[in-house]
């Protein structure tokens, strides 16, 4: 049996996964001893969660609920409590944990993206080794990634495989957000439609900003 050459020495386990959970085999008085464990007793294994971004985005959502929720219960239970702040928190928290998740399936995608070879000369491309950051403002507010750069060593040109995926090339936001903007700034002046974005959409977005997105984008479908 393959999946139990790691078990060589007392007291180290190997873990094999199977439909519905997981076995753990370990070495016990020279003897092979297995049980089977769920995802969610893999840390009282001592194994790190697998199975994909779901543990990452768990953890970042009770990241970001945990420290809220004994505050929240002591504001609701003071007799007099702000309804507005709680909601507000616990919606700021649910986007937090959103736009989490969206890094996350993003970066995951850009780690299974196949090498791109050159449009020009059609070498296969080389990714250079540091990624690069990225930031989109996006309806769950701002999402940073880190992602690979591919360019060609014959013709010099290169490009990010994830933002051509995403449709997302040269953007500073996401269509999503895009849609919010123009549901707003043609209808009042960027301060207003700060804040009724804030308001709405819990998100972020000053006027100075919303007016820079609004000159490049009109300079976009003007040209
Ligand atoms: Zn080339």
């Amino acid at each position: 049996m393959a999946y139990l050459e790691g078990l060589g020495e007392e007291g180290a386990s190997v873990l094999r996964a199977h439909e519905g959970g997981y076995t753990r085999y370990w070495l016990e008085s020279g003897e092979v001893r297995s049980c089977d464990i769920t995802e969610d007793e893999l840390p009282l294994a001592g194994f790190r969660p697998v199975g994909g971004p779901l543990p990452a985005l768990l953890g970042a959502v009770s990241a970001e609920f945990g420290p809220q929720l004994p505050k929240l219960a002591a504001e609701l239970a003071s007799g007099a409590p702000d309804l507005d702040s709680v909601e507000r928190v616990l919606r700021d928290s649910s986007l937090g944990g959103g736009a989490t998740a969206l890094k996350v399936l993003f970066e995951q995608l850009d780690e299974v993206l196949p090498p791109p070879d050159c449009a020009s000369c059609g070498k296969p491309m080389s990714r250079r080794q540091a990624r690069k950051k990225k930031a989109w403002l996006t309806r769950l507010g701002r999402v940073e990634v880190e992602r690979s750069y591919y360019y060609c060593r014959s013709c010099g040109t290169g490009f990010f495989p994830l933002d051509r995926a995403l449709g997302l090339e040269g953007a500073t936001l996401t269509p999503g957000m895009l849609s919010v903007m123009a549901e707003t700034t043609p209808m009042m002046s960027f301060d207003a439609a700060s804040r009724h974005i804030a308001n709405l959409a819990g998100l972020n977005a000053s006027s100075s900003s919303l007016q820079r997105w609004s000159l490049a984008l009109g300079a976009e479908v003007l040209r």
